[in-house]
């Protein structure tokens, strides 16, 4: 089973892959991870991506498309779930061609919808794990305040969830992903959810729709 979850920043992709991975031990990919981990890197492609990140902007299509055909081939899966790719129709393109030369497809676009205020609310308290990736918030506070329930660490705010650059990331992810949701609407494959929910709500109809 391959998904791809569809989203505006913090309308809860993140929280809902954990859960599906969780309960159906299909693998999360987020190629924000994956990007974050490679800009960290001391090389000329980490520089270049730590700065096209920091401003909000996307990153080529291509070069995210060779990250994520990195980790693949390095972990040879079967059912994963896409978290924040394809974000332009060319990376959709990309990926059904990185896809059938393995033999897959995508199976489902679960689209999550979203109020702009909500985003906000829900960035400015948001805190991840550098460490593990595990991501904090008002629906989900860590047991101790600033620290990590996985691996102890130490929470951070990302350097990308300032309130400038959110809108900003509000307004890429507007215009550069309408295109996208046609493309897969047209193949018959999204399925929508409200994101302004619960979590319980929003992990229901989430889990319903894979049904
Ligand atoms: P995210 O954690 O998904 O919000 O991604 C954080 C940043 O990583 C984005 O603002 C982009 O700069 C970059 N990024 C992540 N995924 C993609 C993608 N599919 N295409 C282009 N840039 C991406």
């Amino acid at each position: 089973m391959i998904i791809v979850l569809l989203g505006p920043p913090a309308s809860g992709k993140g929280t809902i892959a954990q859960e599906i991975e969780e309960k159906k031990g299909w693998k999360h990919i987020s190629t924000g991870d994956l990007l974050r981990d490679e800009a960290e890197k001391p090389t000329e492609r980490g520089k270049k991506l730590a700065e096209v990140m920091k401003t909000g902007n996307l990153v080529p299509d291509e070069t995210v498309t060779e990250t994520l055909k990195e980790f693949l081939q390095e972990h040879d899966l079967k059912s994963f779930i896409l978290d924040g790719y394809p974000r332009t129709p060319r990376q959709a393109e990309l990926l059904d061609q990185l896809l059938e030369s393995r033999g897959q497809k995508v199976d489902l676009v679960l689209r999550l919808k979203c109020l702009n205020k909500t985003i906000i609310e829900r960035i400015s308290s948001r805190r991840v794990c550098p460490q593990c990736h595990a991501v904090y918030g008002l629906n989900i506070p860590p047991k101790e305040e600033g620290k990590c329930d996985h691996c102890g660490s130490a929470l951070i705010q990302r350097e990308d969830e300032k309130p400038e650059t959110v809108l900003k990331r509000i307004k890429v992810y507007a215009n550069v992903t309408k295109p996208l949701i046609d493309y897969y609407e047209e193949k018959g494959l999204v399925k929508e959810v409200n994101a302004s929910l619960s979590l319980e709500e929003v992990f229901a109809q989430a889990f319903k729709a894979l049904e």
